[in-house]
């Protein structure tokens, strides 16, 4: 017989539900148990091979499925500040007429009250680590302010620095506004040092140099984003290729696209991660497959701003790093993961018109391991050794029974809402469908004041009115 002194001493036991483990085996253990101690899994196995009894916690997954946690490989959780303005207009336009505007206006504490809230969002749903392109307002404290709402509300991710620099050639390609210019690129190079310089390893939320658009900037800012993220072994961000019209007018200045000349210069690699590349040839598609580089697909917003459907199959197939993600609350209206993977699956098959294109399973692999290979981060598998970052979903409602084939199940019936308790860093952060790291009402007011504030001085009366003055 065990003695009381020989159980393992674990932190946290997840145990009871279906563990989709993600794994070189692709366990499925029904019922299962996650074991976890610090902030790593140490076990995961069949719920009678995880002695949970030496547990200082134990949760009751039963009737659950329990899944790795999932990676938002691109955001922009400020915009929940403008969220559900702008409906229709074209991409160029919602920049020019609503983002640079709120951009110029927006003041820190709003755009820390907008990140609050919709990073509360996202872990209620599941998301346990976002990558989130920041860019306004553009002054690297509230780089860090945003950085730090992230982990006041315990999700893990990375802050990529949206900086834009001196004006390019491209810009005068442009029919129509003006991108503002808040500092030269090497201002801008010098900020981002700076803040690397100084930046703790130790924290949930790392930061990555990210200028905003490869369309938008200048060749020599993304060049040094591309060195500091190699000297500072972090990884760069930027937005590449997401409307039709991007290569072209790159083209027009530079006599290239943007991933013909990445790959050119020797700036593609494990540390490139690409929002979108949607409007990328098949050279391109293997460039990004040979050099490692890694793209964050985000179907809802692309289908919201109608700017095309990505390659997803091409890029799968030819090997390139692919993850998921949600592209911001303004453009997609929830940060729910499981709305991203059922819509990735959709439009792949509208767009081959073939059903068989694309499978649940592959959509899960996608969004867990893919997003895992585009943070650079130990998770999107529950095994142990990994970080203890862990989503559990309730399967007990109407829409989800009978769950005869899990992974279809999990990508297109669960949503945002049935997920029942969220675990990052080995910390519980949702219990019972609640965020226990902060006051929700309190976040949820502190952001409709925000909004009501900016409203006022930016006009959002022009974009609110539905129908005839409603
Ligand atoms: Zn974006």
């Amino acid at each position: 017989m065990m003695e009381a002194s020989d159980r393992p001493q674990y932190d946290l036991v997840l145990t009871g539900g279906t563990v989709v483990t993600l794994d070189g085996d692709r366990r499925v253990l029904e019922p299962g148990a996650v074991a976890v101690s610090d902030d790593r899994i140490v076990a995961v196995d069949a719920t009678d091979r995880v002695d949970a009894s030496g547990a200082r916690r134990v949760i009751d997954c039963s009737g659950c499925v329990v899944m790795p946690g999932f990676v938002d490989c691109h955001s922009h959780l400020a915009q929940v500040l403008i969220k559900s303005l702008g409906e229709g207009l074209t991409t160029w336009d919602w920049l020019s007429t609503l983002t640079f505007p709120v951009t110029d206006a927006v003041q820190r504490d709003e755009v820390v009250a907008g990140t609050r809230l919709a990073a509360l969002e996202a872990v209620r749903a599941g998301i346990t680590c976002v990558v989130d392109n920041q860019y306004m307002p553009p002054d690297p404290e509230t780089t860090v302010g945003v950085a730090g709402a992230m982990e006041s509300v315990g999700i893990r991710g990375a802050v990529a620095r949206g900086m834009t620099g001196s004006s390019p050639p491209a810009m005068a390609f442009r029919d129509s506004g003006s991108r503002p210019n808040y500092y030269t690129t090497g201002e801008e190079l010098a900020i981002m040092a700076d803040l690397l310089a100084g930046w703790s390893g130790d924290r949930l939320v790392a930061l990555w140099p990210g200028p905003l658009n490869i369309a938008f900037n200048d060749q020599e800012l993304i060049a040094g984003a591309a060195e500091l993220a190699r000297q500072f072994g972090t990884k760069w961000h930027t937005h590449c290729c997401e409307s039709p019209g991007d290569p072209d007018v790159y083209r027009q200045a530079y006599g290239t696209t943007p991933i013909a000349w990445l790959h050119r210069e020797a700036l593609l690699g494990p540390e490139a991660t690409f929002a979108h590349a949607i409007w990328v040839t098949h050279d391109e598609v293997a460039a990004l497959a040979e050099t490692g580089a890694a793209v964050a697909h985000n179907p809802v917003s692309n289908a919201y701003l109608a700017v095309g459907t990505m390659r997803l199959i091409d890029m799968l197939d030819a090997g390139v790093v692919v993850g998921l993600g949600t592209d911001g609350p303004a453009v997609g209206h929830r940060q729910d993961p499981f709305e991203v993977m059922k819509q990735t699956a959709l439009v792949q098959r509208v767009r081959s018109e073939t059903a068989s294109v694309i499978t649940s399973e592959t959509v899960l692999e996608t969004a867990a391991l893919g997003g895992a290979a585009f943070s650079g981060l130990d998770v999107g598998v529950l095994a142990p050794g990994c970080l203890a970052d862990v989503t559990v979903v309730d399967v007990t409602g109407p829409s989800c029974v009978p769950r005869q084939r899990t992974a279809t199940t999990v990508v297109n019936s669960v949503t945002g809402a049935n997920v029942r308790t969220v675990v990052v860093d080995g910390r519980v952060v949702v219990e019972d469908a609640r965020c226990t790291t902060v006051d929700e009402q309190e976040v949820i007011e502190e952001a409709e004041r925000a909004v009501a504030n900016l409203g006022d001085r930016v006009g959002f009366d022009r974009f609110s009115a539905s129908w005839a003055g409603g």
